[in-house]
């Protein structure tokens, strides 16, 4: 028997356990990757010590015998150079068994998944070998550094002592050691690889501690050999409660990126202290890039509450769902310590902090959308479409979400490509009464949509709307400075009011006899595919287009809503028409004898329609086969009978 195991007689005996699958693979990304900078993994091992620290803390509130005779919290780095290994200990809350095996053995956090099917796509592409480094993921990143990683636990007020340990290969184990193996808390040591020895050195450390955990709120020392008393290398002070005029640049982007897992540079930092009625700091950051979980449904905000300074929750709502994408912290001076999570939500005077904190992270936007705008775009460029929501969820400030919106446009030019809705209503023309938009999924395909053209003609510009939460937010009601919004893909599209900008003025706006004729022919040979067939004032260059009946959802909106099968009985569209083009006066003039031509030609009218927008052939066969038809008889007689 070895030392090792006889030291471990009176344990149970350890038990192996396999990674859940997605681990499995991330472990395997991760020590494959040829990212470079794989000293993250000391960010994210502080980060996980600072939050034990902190939640013991929170529990020591109620049950402050939890804290024993080593109330203060601390972290503390090990090296040993010789033996080749770093251990990152803290004096927290420490894990159980089972806190282990849920914690250490599954992927907890909602991005990280969607990080790895990035990762995985990408892997041999070279942007994304950076992206380990950009964003946080956690505990496993020790993996990156090290060939094994012993987790050393125990849980607050318990007396068993747990050791987590694995090589990264897929499985871990998890041991029982003798009552008294350790004190409260966890200690993570990194058997580092050969190439990586450095990070044992104190120089090294140093240098890393202070440029990216020099802001976590519990002091850290380094123990630099073994034996060698603890030397301090950050004083665990809470940047937010400094005076802005002691913090850096450089300060507050270390401090956005510990707390944000991120390690882009924020786009807008939002630093402010409310005094009066209630005294609260916040500390948030608008990230300079999209999160991987960004459109998660389950995606909450994450803005921690601190209450005095002690770590609270992360899960307080602080900031509306529509702002799910800012970072950080509010710190309240007003708040009870002693009472439950659930209470806290309650309590009117977070509910004040809410207001107060939305109201300001919104004010900066909107500081920043007119002092620079070209911050700003790439702000609005990266979360637009996740503020967009808010104008249909926050109704008390859907104005100033309308204000602050920006749109690609008809109007946009390569140099320009967003639009304000000020810019909107200034560039109105005579006579137009409303603001009107295209909705759809594809940018391209909207730019090239029919239902543009009288638009165009008259230099009447449209809002081209390819977000899947813009169909929801346009709704009935919803206006912006008196004038309402128009989808120009439904009713009638009351463009003869508008002087058309080419002056070639439509000398005629009744159709000719014969056309009037053919529309209703079409209409009886389409039937029950469409609710009307009608002449068109949104046509110039096109011969069809669809759009829906005035009243309902328009067409982008009714596709969404029947695709999540939430619309059982669409409403029929309308097949416009445009009265003088080629081919539908061409066709009006057919004779009575080709019904059956014409009756292939009103379909295929009805099918080309559905295209533009992105449909496919309701009936993909009678598709086909009327096609073929109409071809083989612009083909030479003898041909096309060969073909027949
Ligand atoms: P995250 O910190 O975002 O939850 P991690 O992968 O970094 O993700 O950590 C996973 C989980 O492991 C943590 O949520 C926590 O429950 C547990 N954990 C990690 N390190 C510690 C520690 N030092 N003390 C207590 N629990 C820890
Ligand atoms: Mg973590």
């Amino acid at each position: 028997m070895t030392v090792t195991e006889e030291s471990r007689s009176d344990s149970r005996p350890s038990q192996a356990h396999a990674f859940q699958a997605d681990v499995a693979k991330l472990l395997h990304l991760m020590v494959h990757s040829v990212y470079s900078d794989k000293s993250v993994f000391l960010r994210e091992l502080i980060a996980n010590a600072a939050d034990a620290c902190e939640r013991l803390r929170y529990e020591a509130i109620a049950e402050p015998k939890l804290l024993g005779d080593d109330p203060k919290p601390r972290i503390t780095l090990a090296a040993d150079a010789e033996k080749r290994t770093l251990a990152v200990e803290d004096n927290g809350i420490g894990m159980s068994r089972d806190d282990m095996v849920e914690a250490l053995g599954t992927i907890a956090r909602s991005g990280t998944k969607a990080f790895i099917d990035r990762l995985a796509a990408a892997d041999s592409n070279a942007e994304d070998n950076t992206l380990i480094g950009r964003f946080g993921v956690g505990f496993y990143s020790a993996f990156m550094v090290a060939e094994r990683v012993d987790v050393l636990s125990r849980r607050a007020g318990s007396e068993a002592t747990w050791l987590w340990s694995s090589d990264g290969q897929g499985t871990f184990s998890v041991t029982e050691l003798p009552a008294d193996a350790m004190r409260r808390g966890t200690r993570v040591t990194l058997h580092l690889s050969e190439d990586v020895k450095s990070y044992t050195e104190r120089l090294t450390l140093e240098r890393l501690v202070k440029a990216q955990s020099g802001h976590v709120p519990v002091p850290i020392a380094l123990i630099e050999k073994p034996g060698a008393e603890p030397a301090e290398i950050s004083d665990g002070a809470a940047l937010w409660a400094k005076p802005k005029s002691d913090i850096t640049p450089g300060d507050y982007t270390d401090f956005y990126r510990s707390i944000a897992g991120q390690f882009d540079d924020p786009a807008l930092i939002v630093h402010f202290r409310a005094e009066g009625r209630q005294d609260y700091t916040t500390l948030f950051f608008v990230p300079g890039a999209r999160p991987f979980d960004l459109f998660d449904p389950d995606r909450k905000g994450r803005i921690k509450l601190y209450v005095k300074r002690v770590f609270i929750t992360d899960d307080a709502d602080i900031l509306p769902r529509y702002l799910r994408f800012v970072r950080g912290l509010v710190d309240s001076a007003d708040l009870p310590l002693n009472v439950s999570r659930e209470k806290i939500q309650e309590s009117p005077l977070l509910a004040a902090i809410r207001k107060g904190a939305t109201h300001r992270v919104l004010s900066e936007l909107e500081r920043i959308a007119d002092k620079e705008p070209v911050a700003f775009l790439k702000i609005w460029e990266t979360f637009g479409a996740v503020l967009k929501e808010g104008i249909y969820e926050d109704f008390e400030r859907r104005d100033a979400l309308l204000a602050l919106a920006r749109f690609k446009t008809t109007a946009s030019t390569d140099a320009s490509p967003w639009r304000s809705l000020k810019d909107y209503v200034a560039a109105m023309k005579p006579n137009q009464t409303a603001i009107y938009y295209l909705a759809g999924d594809d940018l391209e395909r909207l730019k090239s949509s029919p239902h543009l053209e009288g638009f165009r003609a008259r230099g009447v510009e449209v809002l081209l709307l390819p977000d899947p939460v813009d169909s929801f937010w346009v709704m009935p009601g919803v206006s912006f400075d008196g004038k309402p919004f128009k989808s120009v893909t439904q009713g009638a599209a009351d463009l003869a009011a508008i002087a058309r900008a080419d002056a070639k003025e439509e000398a005629q706006t009744e159709a000719p006899p014969a056309v009037k004729i053919f529309i209703a022919f079409l209409k009886s040979a389409l039937g029950e595919a469409v609710s009307d067939v009608r002449m068109s004032d949104r046509l110039t260059d096109s011969a069809v287009c669809l759009v829906a009946p005035e009243g309902g959802p328009d067409r982008a909106l009714e596709k969404i809503l029947a695709s999540a099968g939430r619309l059982p009985s669409a409403a029929k569209p309308i097949l416009e028409v445009n009265p003088r083009h080629d081919l539908i006066v061409a066709l009006a003039g057919l004779a009575e004898s080709d019904r059956a031509f014409k009756e292939d030609a009103a379909h295929l009218l009805f099918e080309e329609a559905r295209l533009l927008d992105g449909d496919r052939p309701v009936d993909p066969r009678q598709f086909a086969d009327r096609l073929g038809r109409v071809l083989a008889r612009g083909l030479p007689r003898e041909a096309a009978a060969g073909a027949a």
